[in-house]
């Protein structure tokens, strides 16, 4: 008998201990005796018999907490990753067509991932290119079908830039989303920087029935913003966002209002909460909050970059409980993080201790899954088309032309190789494979992982352990009221 090895324990400072799998996706509150018993497998010890242990290991193997042998660890986790990718790939989920209707953009956010060089690219999408992106996207569902996948899936179209939706791109973007929508019944988004919203309101009422949202970062209250989000003659633009805002809820359109944190503007989250309250941006029912760290793909080590779990410790400490606080403003948080706490949060709060402690392992709770990919990027589930006319696996990888995966313009190609390089889940990588958190994490966000390490299969953590233990810190008082094993 072995201790799984994805076991993590976790210490309450009353002395018990938190055991998390990342597999069966149980949690647990034990003693440390019971804890003593893992530790002792772990080390290779043989377990006595007797009629008390006998019971704790069957609990812990109906938990996941111990198998058989190493190979039967492994086959489990094959034959539950095989089994969720055959559901995925018969559900309706499909493709997000990532279009840059420009790289232009008209703002200068200092900390931008896509550097402005790109920026200043005067180019959208003509109506020639446009024709010649719908081939490609007729071209990719052809191969996807070959594939055998997507055959009962809805796709969505994502309108990404750049910013798209500038004064001098109106013809690009009504020609894209009346293809899009009309002729492929595409469901939509954008993200924009909000800043001429009120130029494409009209435009896109016709099409208010399949657009998902707008989603408009603003980065903190006004005095704040306005040194983040600034435009390239280096103004403000905080109100011109927040009348587009309010102009868009009022005419019934979502909004998905992000927040990007690093450790310049993350003191000032509570007096941006305030600003949405005053607003009542927090008590409608079309708004949506995502409060998400800077990612760091390049490993430039920015200075004033925020280890991801320092944002659980900072809402706590402005807000007190991060739960009720995200209630009450809709808010999530960033990919990473809510990915990562995600399956514990829910052993926490949906399944209720009493009755059934934290067992988000069960059948019933069919959110509680296991990650093996951690973006759609691993599977082939973004095509992004470039306005130069390449197609990229990850919409953050645009104007990196060495990362194409093939063209649209001006014929279309994509290059196998490249392209399947993207597709790998966690249990390509050895370190990935073993490591105690890998389906809260499903190993990292490829991209980072290329960049920062040379290949998708060597990750870059991007703090998930510490994401995770924070998480469970300063939740330990709903596991110290847990029963206890
Ligand atoms: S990326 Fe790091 S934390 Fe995530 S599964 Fe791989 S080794 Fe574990
Ligand atoms: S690979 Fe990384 S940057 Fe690209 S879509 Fe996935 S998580 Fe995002």
């Amino acid at each position: 008998m072995i201790a799984s090895t994805y076991n993590s324990f976790y210490k309450l400072s009353d002395g018990n201990y938190v055991i998390v799998n990342s597999l069966s996706g149980a949690v647990d509150t034990i003693e440390p005796d019971v804890k003593a018993v893992l530790d002792g497998l772990k080390a290779g010890k043989e377990l006595d018999s007797n009629p008390e242990l006998d019971e704790l290991v069957a609990y812990f193997t109906k938990r996941g907490y111990v198998y058989e042998s190493r190979e039967r660890e492994w086959e489990t986790l094959t034959t539950l990753r095989d089994e969720m990718n055959e559901k995925l790939q018969a559900s309706s989920l499909g493709v997000v067509f990532n279009v840059c209707t420009t790289y232009m953009c008209n703002l200068r956010c200092p900390y931008c991932f896509q550097g402005h060089d790109i920026h200043k690219i005067n180019h959208a999408l003509s109506q020639d290119e446009i024709n010649k992106m719908f081939y490609a996207i007729d071209r990719i569902l052809e191969m996807e079908h070959a594939r055998g996948r997507f055959h009962n899936a809805k796709h969505t179209m994502l309108l990404y830039g750049g910013e798209p939706l500038l004064p001098t791109t109106k013809k690009t973007v009504h020609e894209v989303v009346r293809r899009g929508i009309e002729d492929y019944g595409f469901r939509s988004y954008s993200i924009t920087n909000g800043t001429f919203l009120h130029e494409y309101l009209d435009f896109f009422e016709q099409y208010k029935s399949m657009w998902d949202f707008f989603q408009i970062s603003i980065d903190g209250p006004k005095h704040i913003h306005d040194e983040r989000r600034i435009t390239a003659g280096g103004q403000g633009t905080f109100d011109r966002i927040v009348n587009n805002i309010d102009m868009a809820l009022g005419r019934g359109f979502k909004i998905a209002l992000r927040t990007n944190v690093n450790k310049d503007n993350v003191p000032y989250l509570e007096e941006l909460a305030e600003f949405i309250e005053s607003r009542g941006w927090h008590d409608h029912e079309l708004f949506a909050w995502q409060i998400s760290p800077v990612y760091d793909h390049f490993a430039e080590n920015l200075p004033n970059h925020m280890p991801e779990h320092h944002l659980l410790i900072a809402l706590q400490e402005q807000f007190g409980d991060m739960h009720q606080f995200m209630d009450k403003f809709n808010a999530t948080l960033g990919t990473d993080l809510r990915m990562r706490t995600s399956r514990i949060r829910q052993a926490i709060y949906s399944k209720g201790w009493s009755s059934n402690p934290c067992d988000t392992c069960s059948a019933s709770v069919p959110s509680a899954v296991p990650i093996f990919k951690q973006c759609s990027a691993r599977d082939h589930r973004y095509y992004t088309f470039g306005s130069e006319g390449l197609i990229y696996a990850c919409p953050e990888t645009v104007g990196r032309e060495e990362l194409a995966v093939g063209t649209f313009l001006p014929e279309y190609h994509i290059d196998t190789d490249k392209h399947n390089m993207w597709s790998q889940d966690f249990t390509t990588s050895e370190q990935c494979s073993s490591c105690s958190v890998s389906m809260f994490c499903g190993g990292g966000c490829a991209y980072s992982n290329l960049m920062r390490n040379g290949a998708i299969n060597k990750p870059y953590c991007n703090f998930s352990h510490q994401s995770i233990s924070t998480y469970i810190k300063l939740n330990e008082d709903k596991f110290m009221t847990a029963p206890v094993t």
